[in-house]
């Protein structure tokens, strides 16, 4: 059995709304997150989540034009998303904003857009602004976890009640929402985990999770903790043994588009070498949920069922 059996997967949902294969294209605005200019989240490092081609000294055309001819080398790659995957992609003045994504969408072979950006940089226009276009757009929003103890821990600067506003408004102006959640955050065990997990599912504003392990990277102020010892990399299996725990509680129609944080490998900034690669976590990840009979919804559908009837 393949893992897309087990879950539902970014290429079946892409493939099932447009009916063919869509790459994302990594994009800039170009503006820096304004959290990171005020000392940033714990854990950040901007090397880390900015692709080769991506750079504010590029127009938003350029950035596409080598995104799209390093894509059409690998693949026959013909339908892009624009995806403002770096800093924070919807902090700057509305006017620009709206230029910016409008190149983008328009540009030759995009067929939607995807913004990514902190749950307190959601706000009614924007809202109004992305449900202007008449392609599909949707918003990522960097949630990370329910708990607001873990949102301080990670010197978040917003809090879970942002959150739940950002996705209300997205909701409103039929946005298709999905979020960024970080398993393993310290001080949270399993527990705390799944509790986020099925908030998210309950939560019907959300289509979609990307699900991001904790990677201690050097030049952070999480990687200074570590060499004082205050810090500890969780080991790559640890995570998938979590990562099999919290599949059965997502909800079955919610896309889970990434497992591992991106990036982990072909970079030497992470302060510990994790063994083996993604396919074979992976293929880890599948095995593991073969072995406990798990498939993503299962316990969720449970408990809906013994809510709903008192028994399953
Ligand atoms: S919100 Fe994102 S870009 Fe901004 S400091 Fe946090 S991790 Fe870095």
């Amino acid at each position: 059995m393949q893992l897309s059996e087990l879950i539902t997967t970014y290429s079946q949902a892409m493939l099932k709304l447009y009916g063919e294969k869509i790459f994302r294209i990594g994009v800039s605005t170009g503006i820096m997150c304004p959290h990171r200019a005020a000392g940033g989240c714990l854990f950040c490092n901007p090397e880390t989540f900015r692709g080769a081609y991506q750079s504010e000294n590029l127009s938003i055309e350029k950035q596409l034009e080598k995104g799209i001819e390093i894509l059409k080398q690998n693949s026959k790659a013909k339908s892009f998303i624009a995806y403002f995957q770096d800093e924070t992609s919807s902090a700057g003045q509305l006017n620009y904003l709206q230029d910016i994504f409008s190149r983008a969408i328009n540009y030759p072979g995009i067929r939607g857009l995807t913004i990514s950006t902190r749950p307190d940089y959601v706000k009614e226009e924007l809202c109004e602004l992305l449900g202007s276009f008449n392609k599909p757009v949707s918003i990522e929003i960097g949630m990370q976890s329910i708990h607001d103890s873990s949102l301080q821990y990670i010197e978040r600067g917003h809090n879970h009640q942002n959150t739940i506003e950002a996705i209300e408004l997205c909701r409103k102006w039929g946005i298709n929402t999905g979020v960024h959640l970080i398993m393993g955050i310290p001080g949270e065990k399993l527990p705390d985990m799944i509790d986020t997990i099925r908030w998210v599912s309950d939560n019907k504003g959300i289509q979609e999770i990307k699900l991001h392990n904790l990677v201690i990277y050097k030049g952070t102020r999480l990687g200074d903790l570590w060499e004082k010892g205050e810090a500890k990399q969780m080991p790559i299996e640890e995570y998938i043994e979590i990562l099999s725990e919290l599949i059965p509680w997502v909800r079955e129609d919610i896309v889970i588009s990434r497992l591992f944080t991106s990036n982990i490998l072909h970079n030497d900034l992470a302060v510990d070498s994790m063994p083996g690669n993604k396919t074979k976590w992976m293929n880890q990840l599948r095995l593991e949920l073969i072995r406990k009979g798990y498939r993503q919804g299962k316990k969720y559908l449970r408990e809906i069922i013994i809510d709903d009837f008192g028994r399953i």
